[in-house]
């Protein structure tokens, strides 16, 4: 089997596997709220893990929560911060190259009167500065909401340039971004990443699903999503589950440890992909400078699915557009807005990749695209 569907969802490592057996034994089940001395070990693990996360991420441990997915943290933060914050203004920046998990979150805050102001991107899918601009300079921007990687192109924001941007204009406004494709794969650090509040996805870095964080920084004021019992600060209520938060450290661990040799690895990976699949005619969406984690190519003659499917006769796996979305059949938004034309989006096929991938499977992912070239391309 040759997996390339990495950016949909990960397999679980070995060490995860592992730290989840670990945390599941019984003298560490208790309920982290409890008041004997079973629940103090219960909680003193789970603020233990919250603080090592946060050492990873350059966060402070009362920055971070524990979600159940990315799309949980994007909903606490985009709706919790417009919620909080109503004399911030009633201008929310994006792009609509978002992820669904913000572009819902921003339709629903429109629905409620929000004004939602999104920036063009240009044919390399990055938020373009004038349009930013024109848009902060109507003023009332409370919070901007940008993506660090994008999950279907690889492409990656210019952080720097753009907040700086933000905070020139609009001083007051708020950032919000998606690391959930970043991490990993290229250095996080949120103490000096310039945002808000982040959002980062466990299964994206081989632990299970299930499990997410959201980072806000101190003196950020939101309004929870989750009321109830008032577990992580009444931030996110829930009994606090030690188990999924351990399986999102032990991910983060193992991956934090990889990330220069990994992205050499799959560079090299991505430049022959690159090179052999344009020698066969086909359109490499992805911008050069994307993060090579992801690569969208569109393959003249074949419908994205049906590529999908030729390749999976061979036991590869890629995917269309985001999974969460493939089965609407849909053409890819990120890619109409980033000006492709609608018959070679609709051609696009997304390869993505991890860690654990090899050059060897590569080489025969351009053997079997040739024998679906050979074989179905109707001449
Ligand atoms: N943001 C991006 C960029 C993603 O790729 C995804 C998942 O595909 C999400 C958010 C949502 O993550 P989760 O599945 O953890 O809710």
């Amino acid at each position: 089997m040759i997996y390339f569907d990495n950016s949909a969802t990960t397999f679980v490592s070995e060490g995860v596997r592992a730290k989840l057996q670990a945390l599941t034994s019984d003298s560490l089940s208790a309920n982290p709220g409890a008041l004997h001395k079973l629940g103090n070990k219960a909680i003193d693990l789970y603020e233990g893990i919250r603080k090592e996360t946060a050492d990873l991420l350059g966060a402070r441990s009362e920055e971070i929560f524990f979600t159940s997915c990315a799309t949980e943290s994007a909903n606490t933060a985009i709706k919790g911060y417009m919620s909080r914050n109503k004399r911030a203004g009633n201008a929310v920046i994006s792009t609509k190259t978002e992820h669904k998990a913000t572009l819902e979150c921003l339709d629903y805050l429109s629905k409620l009167g929000y004004e939602i102001r999104y920036v063009k991107v240009g044919i390399d899918g990055k938020p373009l500065i004038e349009s930013l601009e024109e848009e902060l300079n109507k003023g009332g921007v409370a919070l901007a909401c940008f993506t660090l990687v994008n999950n279907e192109t690889g492409s990656v924001l210019p952080a720097e340039e753009l907040f700086k941007t933000v905070k020139t204009i609009s001083p007051s406004t708020a950032i919000y971004l998606d690391c959930v494709q970043a991490l990993g794969k290229m250095p996080v650090n949120l103490s000096s990443i310039g945002a808000d509040m982040c959002s980062f996805s466990g299964h994206k870095i081989h632990s299970i699903k299930g499990n997410g964080v959201l980072y806000i920084r101190k003196g950020v004021r939101i309004d929870p999503l989750i009321l109830g019992g008032g577990q992580q600060d009444g931030m996110r209520s829930g009994t606090q589950s030690p188990v999924l938060a351990g399986a999102f450290l032990e991910a983060l661990k193992e991956v934090s440890g990889e990330i220069d040799e990994s992205r050499k690895k799959i560079q090299e990976i991505n430049i022959y992909l690159r090179k052999e699949l344009a020698q066969r005619g086909a359109k490499i969406l992805s911008p050069d400078d994307a993060l090579p984690y992801v690569l969208n190519v569109s393959f003249e003659g074949f419908e994205s699915e049906t590529m999908l499917h030729c390749l999976e006769i061979y036991d590869i796996y890629v995917s269309t557009v985001s999974a969460c979305s493939a089965k609407q059949k849909k053409v890819s938004y990120v890619l109409l807005e980033m000006g492709v034309d609608r018959k070679t989006a609709a051609n696009a096929v997304r390869l993505s990749f991890s860690r654990y991938n090899t050059m060897d499977e590569a080489k025969v992912f351009i053997q079997r695209v040739d024998d679906i070239y050979d074989q179905f391309l109707v001449k």
